[in-house]
């Protein structure tokens, strides 16, 4: 067989999980790390606002407060071992990036600079805590760009712009990936002992939404065609503050510094709707906030936006009333110096899309479909377990977005996503490693190939009744109007009916080039094939559950409801066809208690 290559370890993705699991993966096999996007590229190049560790570089902080925090946030849903193993591994693994070189914001001591976040208090007083870790608004970059330059210096062996189109397995174990050469068209086969899924999400099931265009769920869609379950796919984050219409993010630091969120009326509305956190309330509860001003009639001019404010005297003005004050306790005084100094790319992406200067203007925002709390489903050590009983698939592992360990549960807080890969990244590189020390390569099947050129094959051949971009933009109207915010039972069904029907039309899709150098056209068919099965799942599975939980909010049935739903949900592929079911969650410390805003 032509293209065959060997690896102890293979990573699909190079974001920031990829490139962490790489890197330690690295340092005790022979390791590959294949990315459709040259690494840099990767989402998490994108990530703003920080990274969560109590560090207490401001005021008193602990691990404590933060797994608390974080199970708080998730409504419950996350599994509290690996919430605490994350929160007690977060401070170790902030210092870590520090020491790689990773340019860290500084407080005038010199130490890490923090910023408070939504959902991040000091337990005893509900106050705020200073708690992401950033690096101006660029902290995923910086860690993109830190990572990468560690597994240059490692010797990691990279297959940039390759993009995996399928998992092989032999006798239940893992064996490898196919993956394609997108400069030249060519299969290849990566044969490995071990194999960690680092793909990313899949916004790109939305019309609006922050997420790369890359965010099409290829790792999930691989794995769900190979019967592997995805957990708890009806838990997507909708962030407050995107662009309006463009879905482009605006940092949550904005209203970390002090920004608020301003109706049409010009009012400030988030003290209505969380009296104690105001704009910080987690994200869930602030994107729900801002939907309802908008239906109640107090969007801007009468249309789907609010706005966002962070000029210096309307911050300054708010802060008297809040009470906030500078970390040593005197006056909080915002320059128009400073906002320039701690969001640079906020204040350049408003100018370039807007043509609009934050710091004399406010910015129109709308909620944005951000983040899926769901994936493949893992334990602590990314090790992906495919039953209700945990059972691990020998050889095979995720991390980052693509995978639910759980820590997010229903609604994940902000900064936890960049701790979450470099903790588990981490983890799911040594696992990867350490299982390749004993295992033996599995023989490969005589045709490794066969199922991606089938599929390669059909896009090609199909009668180019349908094409690819009305299929997507209506899987992505259905998704962000019928399963988006609020839900309801008829809406949602109707998604599923429609995502139904676009599976059924994909088949008359017709590739036009048959060339092989770049054939993005091709790839694109490919990945909306992804979002399609991806979709399915999460229409679904967001029909399934009758109660209202973190990101899941349905208006049908708008109260939590502990007794029948306190449970992951488990969907796996039995010949085409979806079937349910459940796993426990893991509740260790924290009972589950009624959400107070
Ligand atoms: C705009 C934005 C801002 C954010 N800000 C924050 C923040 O401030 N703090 C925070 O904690 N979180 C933030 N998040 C969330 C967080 O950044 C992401 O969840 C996280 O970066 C995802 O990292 P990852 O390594 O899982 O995936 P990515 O960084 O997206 O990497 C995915 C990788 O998989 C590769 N890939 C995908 N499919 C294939 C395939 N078929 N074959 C080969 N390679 C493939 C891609 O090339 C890429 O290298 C933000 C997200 C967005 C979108």
């Amino acid at each position: 067989m032509a293209n065959v290559h060997q690896f102890d370890v293979v990573v699909v993705g190079a974001g920031g999980a990829g490139l962490m699991a790489g890197l330690y993966a690295s340092r005790n096999a022979k390791t590959a790390v294949i990315s459709k996007l040259y690494p840099t590229r990767s989402h998490t190049g994108a990530a703003q606002g920080g990274i969560s560790a109590a560090l207490g570089n401001y005021e008193e902080d602990k691990p404590e407060w933060h797994m608390y925090d974080t199970v708080k946030g998730s409504d419950y849903l996350g599994d509290q071992d690996a919430i605490e193993f994350m929160c007690n591994e977060a401070i170790d693994a902030v210092l870590e990036l520090e020491h790689m070189g990773l340019p860290f914001d500084r407080t005038p001591e010199g130490r890490i600079s923090q910023r408070p976040f939504g959902g991040h208090t000091n337990n005893e007083t509900g106050k705020p805590v200073r708690r992401a870790a950033h690096a101006a608004d660029r902290t995923g970059h910086m860690i993109l760009q830190t990572l990468y330059q560690q597994c240059l210096k490692n010797n990691v062996n990279f297959f940039d712009e390759y993009q995996a189109l399928d998992f092989i397995t032999v006798n239940g174990k893992t064996a490898g990936v196919m993956a394609v050469n997108i400069a030249t068209g060519e299969l290849h086969t990566i044969h490995a002992k071990s194999v960690i899924f680092a793909t990313g999400g899949h916004g790109r099931i939305f019309e609006v939404t922050s997420n790369a265009y890359a965010y099409t769920g290829d790792g999930a869609a691989i794995l769900l065609r190979h019967g592997i379950p995805l957990e708890d796919m009806e838990f997507f984050q909708f962030h407050p503050t995107g662009i309006y219409k463009l879905g482009i993010l605006i940092t949550e630091g904005v209203r970390g510094e002090g920004g608020v969120l301003i109706n049409g009326k010009g009012e400030r509305f988030m003290p209505k709707y969380a009296p104690t956190v105001k704009d910080l309330a987690s994200r869930d509860v602030v994107s729900r906030a801002i939907y309802t001003e908008i239906k109640e009639g107090r969007g801007v001019n009468g249309k789907n936006y609010v706005y966002l404010d962070i000029r210096p005297e309307t911050v300054n003005k708010f802060a008297v009333e809040d009470g906030r004050t500078n970390p040593d306790g005197s006056k909080y005084n915002l320059t128009a110096e400073q906002v320039l100094q701690k969001l640079p790319d906020i204040i350049d992406f408003c100018r370039v899309y807007l043509g609009i200067d934050p710091v004399t203007q406010m910015m129109p925002i709308q909620p944005t479909a951000h983040y899926t709390m769901g994936g493949i489903p893992t334990n602590k050590y990314g090790q992906v377990v495919i039953d209700d009983k945990n059972t691990v698939f020998p050889g095979l592992y995720a991390a980052g977005e693509c995978a639910c360990v759980s820590v997010h549960g229903g609604n994940r807080l902000g900064t936890n996503s960049l701790l979450d890969l470099v903790v588990f990244g981490k983890h799911a590189g040594l696992k990867a490693a350490e299982y390749a020390k004993t295992a033996d390569f599995e023989k490969l099947p005589d045709n490794p190939l066969a199922e991606s050129q089938a599929r390669f094959e059909s896009l090609k051949n199909g009668s180019g009744k349908e094409n690819v971009f009305n299929l997507s933009t209506e899987l992505k109207n259905a998704m962000f109007n019928d399963v988006g915010i609020y839900r309801n039972e008829k809406d949602m069904q109707s998604a599923l009916n429609k995502v139904r029907e676009l599976k059924a039309r994909f088949k008359d899709v017709a590739v036009k080039d048959t060339g092989k150098v770049f054939n993005t056209e091709l790839l694109n068919a490919w990945e909306l094939g992804n979002l399609l099965d991806v979709a399915e799942v999460v229409a679904m599975s967001a029909l399934n559950r009758k109660e209202s939980r973190g990101g899941h909010s349905r208006e049908d049935f708008p109260e939590r409801d502990d007794k029948n739903w306190l449970k992951h949900t488990l969907v796996w592929n039995k010949d085409g066809k979806l079937e349910i079911g459940y796993k426990a969650v893991t509740i260790t410390k924290y009972q589950p208690k009624a959400r107070v805003y």
